[in-house]
């Protein structure tokens, strides 16, 4: 028998195609998915109610959606804090070269929660360090996210081109090409759900240009083409590797991509900050998503990313928190304000984004990218009940007339209720499901225990 939640009196951005708002408004919850939704109270007469929330001072949206991260680096934050991305790589792959399963467990548990708490429903994990003997670290990942009880993809990244093949990372911290390819393969196999309402995937995701091998991104393509999955990669993050890609390819990111297979509606890439018109271009008409990592990008001073440029082209973009060793906060939600302030450090200056967009990228536009628009990212009948419910009448908010600019511009503000598929996740800023103040301790102690490991070695 079905079961109904309630939400009433609140304002809703649903950030569907017309960007429809109610100042005061209902959602009615079936089950896993959004039954119905409008302006005043809920229709009366319904059956099954097993709860009725009166959401008065909130904005209900839908759950934010990151695009962009690696969980393990929950563990190795607050390091080289002012290099550029290459020096920093370079401090740290020797840290990240000696993770294990544990350390990876941990990591995601601190990663994921600290998102949840703030809004997010459906997170991404881009992992592309494997150790040998480290166990079963995709697993311990997504053991982490069904705890957490957020929707997932686990992007299983690569890296095969060390030092001696005239890569970045140390030859010790790369797999080979067949070993990379077929445990790929695996955990596709093992853990990929292609279902509506799918809980995990799992993506194709050698690493990046200067850390993967020509044939490795040649080959991750048709392997995820022939799996049915999408791809994702980073690109275009900063002058260093466009420069890379000059020497050693004899062509910019965007081309080299293109030439490997990997432009296309299924595929993602990270960062695209140094992106020219025809790079542009191409991203949009072969439907190519971008995540835009506002903070990371000023972190490491990548630059600015075009993104109002993209849209205008037609680029499905989203947001990305991005490691943590990159934009020590891990928040997503925070990243809807960096968004649209930085963007506006750009050329477009005050066109370049409006709050309502800069929400649109944390939630529909995520959803594009992931390639779940039909399942998530706004609120319509049919879809999926992955919602927040902001909190906007404290002191540090109500006093801010429009509840999109309020969530966008101001404070971070709380989440009183996080539902995925209907499930609530946290309550009044508290995880439900896992003990955050274990997971303190317990990412703590991982992160001290890296640490002494590395200074051993
Ligand atoms: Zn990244």
């Amino acid at each position: 028998m079905v079961q109904r939640i309630v939400i009433e009196n609140c304002a809703i951005a649903t950030v569907d195609a017309a960007d429809t708002e109610y100042a005061d408004g209902y959602v009615v919850v079936a089950d896993n998915r959004i039954e119905s939704l409008g302006a005043g109270r809920a229709p009366e007469g319904l059956e099954n109610v097993v709860r009725r929330i009166d959401a008065t001072g909130h904005l209900v949206t839908p759950g934010l959606v990151n695009t962009h991260h690696h969980f393990y680096q929950w563990i190795t934050r607050g390091l080289a804090t002012d290099n550029n991305l290459f020096d920093w790589l370079v401090a740290l792959y020797p840290t990240w070269a000696r993770i294990d399963e544990r350390m990876t467990y941990a990591a995601a548990q601190g990663s994921l929660g600290m998102m949840a708490r703030g809004g997010v429903t459906t997170a991404m994990d881009h992992h592309y360090v494997f150790p040998k003997g480290s166990g079963d670290l995709s697993g311990s990942i997504i053991r982490a996210a069904r705890e957490t009880g957020v929707r997932f993809t686990l992007a299983r990244g690569s890296m095969d081109r060390g030092e001696k093949d005239g890569g970045l990372p140390p030859d010790f911290a790369v797999e080979t090409l067949e070993g990379a390819l077929a445990a790929t393969e695996a955990t596709v196999d093992e853990h990929h759900d292609a279902s509506f309402g799918a809980m995990t995937q799992v993506a194709v995701a050698p690493c990046s240009p200067f850390s993967v091998s020509t044939e490795l991104m040649r080959q991750g393509a048709v392997l995820a083409r022939r799996k049915g999955v999408r791809l994702h990669t980073h690109g275009s993050e900063t002058v260093e590797e466009e420069q890379f890609c000059k020497e050693l390819f004899g062509m910019g990111p965007t081309d080299y991509f293109e030439s490997t297979g990997w432009l296309g509606e299924d595929v993602w890439m990270a960062h695209c900050v140094h992106m020219n018109d025809s790079d542009i271009a191409a991203f949009a008409r072969t439907r190519t998503g971008v995540a835009h990592c506002p903070s990371s990008n000023a972190r490491l001073a990548a630059g600015i990313a075009r993104v109002p440029d993209m849209l205008a082209a037609g680029v499905p973009v989203g947001l990305g928190v991005d490691g943590t060793a990159s934009n020590e906060s891990g928040e997503l939600h925070t990243e809807l304000r960096n968004a649209l302030l930085i963007n506006r450090l750009g050329a477009h200056r005050e066109a370049a984004l409006t709050a309502r967009q800069a929400l649109r990228l944390g939630t529909y536009g995520g959803a594009q990218v992931l390639g779940r628009a039909p399942e998530i990212g706004s609120l319509e009948p049919g879809k999926l009940a992955d919602l927040v419910l902001w909190k906007l009448d404290t002191l540090a908010h109500a006093s801010i007339a429009d509840p999109v600019a309020a969530l966008v511009l101001g404070a971070a503000a709380p989440v009183t209720a996080s539902f995925v598929g209907g499930e609530q996740i946290v309550e009044n800023g508290r995880l439900l499901h896992v003990d955050e103040d274990a997971i303190a301790r317990s990412t703590r102690d991982e992160a001290r225990r890296l640490a002494r490991i590395v200074a051993r070695a």
